[in-house]
């Protein structure tokens, strides 16, 4: 089993169902823990709607791309179209983190690139792992964690059904 985080993003349809749909699926491919849950102003364009993210911890024995495609595949079922780089989504699935591998491949990058720097992604992963520790970085000591507004609007049992 490898121990992998996944990031969950959306802003467009019923985020919160389309959240949960997600969890499930992911929960076909291993085990999995769910962060609480946070509601953020969008990155990138600023004329969209505020995002529901969350992080998802999967023990899973897929190998890294079969991971992601099944992340992608997922995202297509949720009807997601882009638009606009860093635009409105009905999910954004994203592998943060792969049992502390680096991978630098053309579809894949491991850990994600945004993960030091987004407190909607840190915040949601420390939930799952306090001591967690990227690319030598403690990240409850970062900067960005230490100065978010950021705050949960529920907490981890907003997914009823969190293992398989
Ligand atoms: P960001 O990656 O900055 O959060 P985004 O999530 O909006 O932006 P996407 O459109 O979801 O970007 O993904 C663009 C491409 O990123 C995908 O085609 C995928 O192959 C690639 N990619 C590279 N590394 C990863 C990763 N760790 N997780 C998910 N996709 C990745
Ligand atoms: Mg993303
Ligand atoms: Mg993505």
């Amino acid at each position: 089993m490898r121990t992998t985080y996944i990031g969950l993003g959306s802003n467009l349809g019923d985020s919160k169902q389309i959240l949960c749909q997600a969890v499930a699926k992911l929960a076909t491919l291993g085990t999995v823990r769910v962060s609480q849950l946070y509601s953020t102003a969008p990155m990138g364009p600023q004329d969209q709607p505020d995002y529901l993210n969350a992080v998802v911890e999967l023990k899973t024995t897929l190998m890294p791309l079969a991971l992601l495609d099944a992340l992608q595949a997922f995202e297509q079922e949720s009807g997601r179209i882009r638009l606009r780089r860093w635009g409105e989504r009905t999910l954004d699935l994203d592998l943060l983190w792969y049992n502390n591998q680096t991978i630098q491949h053309e579809r894949l990058i491991v850990p994600h690139l945004g993960l030091l720097e987004r407190d909607f992604v840190l915040l949601p992963l420390l939930d799952l792992n306090p001591n967690m520790v990227v690319k030598g970085q403690v990240l409850k000591e970062l900067n960005v964690v230490q100065h978010t507004m950021l705050q949960p609007i529920a907490n981890n049992d907003w997914v009823k059904q969190t293992t398989q």
